[in-house]
């Protein structure tokens, strides 16, 4: 799906799940998927302007006995609505961190592993888990991100503020993922620890053509830069978008133009593109 648009991007989130029966099917796979360890992750690379890689996203999917290897579009809804989330994201959140140390051995002790929340599990549990997993592998300040989305926020601010100030003290940093396609107010940016935003995809996808989302773009990264937060640019797929980012001043690139999602072992080994002189 090369197209897809800011308004696909919203139903989806609402739940392009089955019904009735295939949904109860569904989510019995899910539990015994749990059970047996069908989920995995794969990373996806993220780099700096000066193409350095600065972070791996970890991106669950589920190997599952029939059907191949599937994306969280053929899952996640069921998992959110079932509550199964919170314990799917806890084995996430767990294998993500496992990585640290892998990384540290490589040399790479500086990239970061960033790690997608639910609003279902941060509401349930989020911050005992990223306690447990810190102190368990030991994980220094900077080393654990995890991408929340707007949602969290507005579903309760007052105990969402408290536990991300409680995360930052923890060394964790926070990333808004999919910036700019929620519908809350901004003013949550400047009272809360958030250390960077991520543009989504929607955003990025029509640059060349799109004048106003050049416009969107721009707004986002001055945002940033006036609040003194971080700026990702997802799902660079073009040369073209590679080279206006980099110029407007977005700090991080992500996207298949490097590389899609990949088994950990890869993600380390990507090799940006050449950049340009
Ligand atoms: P997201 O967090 O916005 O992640 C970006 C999605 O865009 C990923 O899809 C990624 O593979 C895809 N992508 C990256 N670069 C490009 C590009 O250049 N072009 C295009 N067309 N797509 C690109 P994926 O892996 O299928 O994940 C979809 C969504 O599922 C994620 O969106 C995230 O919201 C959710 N998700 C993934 N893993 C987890 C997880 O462990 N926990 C939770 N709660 N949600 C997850
Ligand atoms: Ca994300
Ligand atoms: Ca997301
Ligand atoms: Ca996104």
């Amino acid at each position: 799906a090369k197209k897809q648009g800011r308004n696909c991007t919203v139903a989806y989130r609402a739940g392009a799940t089955p019904s009735g029966g295939g949904k109860l099917q569904l989510l019995q796979e899910l539990r015994e998927g749990l059970e047996r360890r069908e989920f995995r992750l794969l990373f996806q690379p993220l780099f700096s302007a000066d193409l350095r890689l600065v972070a791996l996203e970890a991106l669950v999917r589920w190997q599952h006995p029939r059907r191949g290897l599937l994306p969280p579009s053929e899952f996640i809804a069921v998992c959110e609505e079932s509550g199964l989330i919170v314990e799917l994201g806890r084995r996430v959140l767990h294998e993500a961190a496992r990585h640290h140390a892998l990384l540290a051995q490589q040399g790479l002790g500086h990239v970061r592993l960033s790690v997608n929340v639910s609003a279902m599990q941060f509401a349930h549990g989020l911050l005992d888990d990223v306690q447990q997993v810190v102190r368990e592998f030991q994980l220094p300040p900077g080393a654990l991100e995890l991408e929340l989305t707007e949602s969290v926020i507005v579903d309760d601010p007052a105990r969402a503020a408290q536990v991300m100030v409680a995360l930052a003290e923890l060394g964790v940093t926070l990333a808004i993922d999919d910036f700019g396609v929620g519908y809350s107010s901004l003013s949550y940016l400047k009272r809360l620890p958030i250390h960077r935003l991520k543009i989504d995809r929607s955003f990025v996808n029509d640059l060349e053509s799109d004048a106003s989302d050049r416009s969107i773009c721009e707004a986002v990264i001055a945002l940033a830069r006036t609040l003194q937060l971080g700026v990702v640019a997802e799902g660079v797929e073009s040369e073209f978008q590679r080279d206006w980012l980099r110029s407007s001043g977005a700090g991080e690139l992500q996207g298949y133009l490097f590389a899609k999602p990949l088994p950990f072992e890869t993600a380390t080994q990507v090799a940006p593109v050449a950049a340009e002189p």
